[in-house]
C-alpha cells in the first residue's frame, strides 16, 4: 500500500540517487562497522547500507513504515527498533561495539537527538547527519562569524564538525521549503574535553549569548566580574561570537572555582 508521509514524523524521503550514493559515499561503511540509521522511512539509504557489509540497527518511529522494512527480504538480516530515537538506551544498543550513527533526521527533533547522542558521546565512532541547511550552518560556523552561537559551541566542544555538502529541496518527495545539508561529527574523546563542569560551560555559554549584542561585562554580570573575566586574560568588552571555544572552557572553569561542590 502506498504510504501516505506524515507531517508530524518529519516525513521528506530521499528519492535522487545521486545524493543517495553521496551521503552513502560521505559515510564509507566498512564490513565490521556497527552503522545505527534513525529514520530509515522507505529505506533510500538502508538498502545501501545493508549491502556494505556493516551490521545495520533501525530505529523508525513510525509503525507502518517500519512494518514495511520489516517485510523487506533486502533487510532480512537488519535490526530494526520500532521506537523513538529520543528514548533510546545507547548503552544497551551499543552492547559492547561502538556505534556509527546515521540518518536523514526530521528537523524537528535534530537538536535534541544531537545532545541526547552526545550524552553517550563515548560510545559513538562518528555521526553522518542530513539536516535543515542553516542548523548545519551554525554547528559548522567558526568562531568570528555570524552563525557562531550557542549551538557552535556545544557541539565544536564535544565534536570536530564538517559540513559536507547541500542537498536542494528538489531531492525529497513531498519537496521541503528548506535547503539541506550532510554534516560529518566525530566525537573528541574524553581527555580533549576539560571543562570542569560541563553543566557550568552551558551555563556561561548560554548567558554570553541570550543577547549576541551585549559585551560578556554585561551578559555575564551574575556570574563573573569584568575584572575576574580581563584576569582570565580574555576582553570583558568582547562580544560572544569573537571568542574561540577554549574560551568558553576557560570562563566555565574559573566559575567552577568559586562554585561550592
Ligand atoms: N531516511 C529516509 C529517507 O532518507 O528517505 C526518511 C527520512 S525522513 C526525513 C525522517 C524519518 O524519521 C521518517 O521515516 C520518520 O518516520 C522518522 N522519525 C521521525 N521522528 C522519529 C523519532 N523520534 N524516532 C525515530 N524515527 C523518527
Amino acid at each position: 500500500m502506498k504510504h501516505r508521509p506524515r507531517k508530524r514524523f518529519g516525513q521528506n524521503f530521499l528519492v535522487d540517487s545521486s545524493v543517495i550514493d553521496r551521503i552513502v559515499d560521505a559515510i564509507s561503511p566498512q564490513p565490521g562497522d556497527h552503522l545505527v540509521e534513525v529514520g530509515p522511512g522507505q529505506g533510500a539509504l538502508t538498502r545501501q547500507l545493508a549491502g556494505s557489509g556493516a551490521q545495520l540497527t533501525l530505529i523508525e518511529i513510525d509503525r507502518d513504515l517500519s512494518a514495511a522494512l520489516a517485510a523487506d527480504p533486502a533487510l532480512s538480516e537488519v535490526r530494526l527498533i520500532n521506537a523513538d530515537v529520543l528514548k533510546v538506551n545507547w548503552q544497551d544498543l551499543a552492547r559492547g561495539r561502538p556505534i556509527r550513527l546515521v540518518g536523514n533526521l526530521p528537523y524537528n527533533i535534530s537538536t535534541p537527538l544531537l545532545f541526547h547522542a552526545l550524552a553517550s558521546a563515548d560510545l559513538i565512532t562518528d555521526m553522518h547527519f542530513m539536516l535543515q541547511q542553516e542548523v548545519v550552518q551554525r554547528m559548522a560556523a567558526p568562531p568570528g562569524s555570524k552563525a557562531f552561537g550557542r549551538l557552535s559551541v556545544m557541539l565544536q566542544y564535544r565534536c570536530r564538525v564538517e559540513s559536507l555538502f547541500r542537498v536542494p529541496p528538489g531531492a525529497f518527495r513531498p519537496v521541503p521549503k528548506v535547503d539541506s545539508a550532510v554534516v560529518r561529527l566525530r566525537p573528541r574523546s574524553a581527555d580533549q574535553c576539560q571543562a570542569r563542569n560541563e553543566a557550568l560551560l552551558d551555563q556561561v555559554v548560554s548567558a554570553a549569548f541570550a543577547q549576541r549584542r551585549k559585551t560578556l561585562r554585561n551578559s555575564l554580570r551574575s556570574l563573573l566580574s569584568a575584572d575576574q573575566i580581563t584576569q582570565l586574560d580574555i576582553d570583558p568588552s568582547a562580544r560572544p561570537e569573537t571568542l574561540e571555544v577554549t574560551d568558553f572552557v576557560t570562563l566555565a572553569d574559573a566559575l567552577a572555582d568559586q562554585s561550592p561542590d
